[in-house]
């Protein structure tokens, strides 16, 4: 038999796959769309920033993919890389705090929920704090509380707004209260970024709720939303059982809250940097 011919009935004698192993091999290539259903190329979706190509649905993306996505050139800075939680209650649920928080820092690269940076937008030096969605949450602890607030120092000594991109469920129920405090002190801190006189830009993504929609995520000289975002303070179930009523269609999304003025603007996300750029040259000339 020579080594090119093969008989149609050897074909029956090759290795099948599973449904399993196919399953397996095809994993990771190919994503659902959340918007139309459809089974997008992973790979086209990706270059599309996590815009969905057929419906136009945004999809979450990470915080290194988002500063790369505003700042110039996709260069920038990174600060208070090595700040970490103390575990200030000792907190234990379902594991300890402390070790939830090693298999986040390792599984993302991350000291916490958040990264601070500094760079350009259009050519104008900024900060920008970007929320890591991925890391419990993207839930506001001490330390996203004090990366902020050390952002908002830098923007008042170096005259530069001051951009936060939120992707948070709220704050994070292993520091108690102390999650809390931050909202007061983010909040506070706003305070002096406004009395010096520069911008604040809060850019909501899917989902923004909690205490972070409850401070600084509405905070800002302008909330501007991607498209189809949830945001809210509790969420939708919640709401319902609280108050017996179905709600209405799009509740809590982007759209509704613009059409209720609790937004200033929905951008997509591949138009968010011209905005930007636009909204701080009409606020700092
Ligand atoms: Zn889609």
């Amino acid at each position: 038999m020579s080594w090119f011919k093969r008989d149609k009935g050897d074909d029956d004698k090759l290795p099948q796959l599973g449904e399993k192993e196919r399953r397996v091999r095809t994993e990771g290539l190919w994503q659902k769309c959340e918007g139309c259903r459809q089974i997008i190329w992973k790979k086209d979706l990706e270059g599309n920033w996590n815009v969905c190509p057929k419906c136009g649905a945004h999809s979450r993306i990470g915080a290194v993919t988002r500063l790369n996505l505003l700042f110039d050139d996709a260069e920038f800075t990174r600060h208070d890389t090595a700040l970490r939680s103390s575990d200030p209650l000792g907190f234990v649920d379902s594991k300890p705090y402390r070790e939830r928080l090693a298999v986040m820092q390792e599984a993302t690269d991350l000291g916490d929920a958040m990264i601070a940076a500094e760079g350009r937008l259009a050519g104008r030096p900024v900060q920008i704090c970007a929320m890591e969605p991925r890391f419990i949450g993207g839930s506001m602890g001490s330390v996203v509380g004090e990366m902020i607030a050390r952002a908002i120092e830098r923007s008042i000594a170096q005259n530069q707004a001051l951009l936060i991109v939120s992707a948070s469920g709220g704050a994070r129920m292993q520091e108690g209260a102390v999650s809390l405090m931050q909202m007061a002190k983010i909040s506070a801190g706003l305070m002096r970024l406004d009395e010096a006189r520069l911008p604040y830009l809060s850019i909501l993504t899917d989902p923004t709720t909690g205490g972070v929609t409850a401070s600084y995520a509405m905070l800002g000289d302008l909330n501007i939303a991607e498209p189809g975002a949830l945001i809210g303070f509790a969420g939708p179930r919640v709401i319902e059982q609280t108050i017996r009523q179905k709600l209405p269609e799009g509740f809590q999304r982007s759209e509704f809250l613009l059409q209720h003025g609790m937004l200033d603007a929905v951008v997509p996300r591949l138009e968010m940097k011209q905005y930007l750029g636009t909204a701080l040259r009409f606020l700092m000339g």
